[in-house]
């Protein structure tokens, strides 16, 4: 095997960082080496990683195994026990070029609480993507009982604005006509930076010294973290996307209060209406757990009926997935074939939402960034299929005339 690989799993902050490793590879010139990126959000998420790990040691019986990422930085354990294995990195030292000298300790992980600052990397490009991804912030202050990202990614940390302008920068002059800003807890940004600079201002800032940033998309916002700032970006920033994806995992008022969330249901809806009634074609997305301890029924129906009373359109649906070491892996859980039902409701509930979506698009005619000769999304991230192939390249933005719908997406024509 001549050339290294890169294999992610989880996040877009992952999705960054394995361009980042992957550059660090070019650079040091290190060939025959595979590096597996893991996640630790749920169980799933490792048994794949672990399952990818044994098939690419069978198909690469010479090559060297680095395995690195939030599950390799909670259990470097149960990757030092595989003998597929290498290698193991943290999430600290998969970012250094020096961790990828051979001849190195088979293990190095270091305590990633002690990590008080980002490691600044500028990126030129993502290979076979059509957006590209700036980490802002890192890490987590807050403990979730749920949770394990916070001992995967240590405590939060932000980018320095000046470096986040330089990479913005870059990947315009590389051609991005999309930037999707990733981080763990986007809008704890700043506090940790002099001055104390909210995402908002961040971000306005960014809007006023990068004219030629033409489109900006946000991960996950945590809803009462919102700064006034960011509101009126909302309100009045062309080039901010009319899609708000809401770290939300629960609509009972109990739930939330055990999973030690900072919000009630009342303020997501306060947040979805003063969303709409600042930007009326806002679209939500939401992550949202089935089946977390104690759950009752009545107290799925709050999470439930939330979807519609919001107006929430893409779901990502987890079912709940016990976290070793986490408080709620210690209460009373939920049976798991209950888990299952409820996030196959959620999910048919969001399907639903989603159609009724794509519908109140058809007719219309509305910018798509192209993602590949067939497909694109829209401003507001709704999938589009295209009627005709277009030659449009990859990461450009087109006008498309929406045709029809199908449940997953609609077809769209390029006039
Ligand atoms: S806010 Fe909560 S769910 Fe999100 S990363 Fe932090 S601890 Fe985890």
């Amino acid at each position: 095997m001549s050339d290294s690989q890169v294999i992610t799993f989880g996040c877009r902050l992952n999705t960054y960082e394995s361009q980042v490793i992957k550059d660090l590879l070019i650079q040091k010139d290190v060939t025959g080496t595979i590096v597996v990126n893991t996640c630790a959000v749920t169980s799933e998420a490792e048994r794949q990683a672990r399952q990818s790990i044994r098939k690419l040691r069978r198909d690469n019986p010479t090559a060297r195994i680095i395995v690195t990422g939030c599950s390799a930085q909670i259990n470097p354990g149960q990757y030092a026990a595989m003998p597929e294995v290498s290698q193991i990195l943290g999430n600290t030292e998969k970012m250094k070029l020096e961790s990828y000298a051979t001849g190195t300790e088979r293990v190095v992980v270091t305590d990633i609480m002690e990590i008080k600052e980002t490691a600044g990397h500028l990126v030129a490009g993502f290979e076979g993507k059509a957006r590209a991804f700036v980490q802002v912030q890192n890490g987590c202050d807050h403990r979730c009982t749920f949770c394990t990202i916070p001992y995967g990614r240590g405590n939060s940390r932000s980018v320095a604005i000046g470096e986040i302008v330089n990479q913005i920068r870059v990947l315009a002059e590389s051609g991005y006509q999309e930037i999707v800003f990733t981080g763990v807890d986007i809008t704890a940004y700043g506090a940790d930076l002099p001055g104390s600079p909210t995402l908002g201002q961040m971000i306005r800032r960014v809007f006023a010294l990068v004219p030629e940033l033409k489109r900006l998309r946000l991960s996950s916002l945590d809803p009462v973290e919102m700064d006034e700032d960011l509101w009126t970006l909302i309100a009045q920033e062309p080039r901010l996307m009319p899609h708000l994806h809401l770290s939300l995992q629960a609509g009972d008022n109990l739930i939330l209060k055990r999973m030690k969330r900072r919000h009630l249901r009342e303020d997501v809806i306060q947040f979805c209406n003063r969303a709409k009634a600042l930007r009326p074609d806002v679209a939500f997305g939401a992550d949202l757990i089935a089946g977390f301890p104690t759950e009752t029924d009545a107290m799925f129906l709050n999470t439930l009926n939330i979807i519609e009373e919001c107006d929430l359109t893409y779901l990502h649906v987890f079912p709940y997935s016990p976290r070793p070491g986490t408080p709620a892996s210690r209460m009373p859980q939920v049976k798991r074939a209950m888990i299952k039902e409820r996030a196959a409701v959620l999910r048919e509930a969001g399907d639903k939402a989603l159609h009724r979506f794509l519908n109140a698009w058809v007719g219309k005619q509305t910018n798509v960034l192209v993602e590949s000769d067939t497909h694109g999304k829209t401003d507001h991230f709704a999938p589009v299929q295209f009627e005709q192939k277009t030659t449009a390249k990859p990461g450009s933005v087109i006008p498309v005339v929406l045709k029809e719908t199908t449940p997953q997406h609609l077809i769209g024509i390029v006039p």
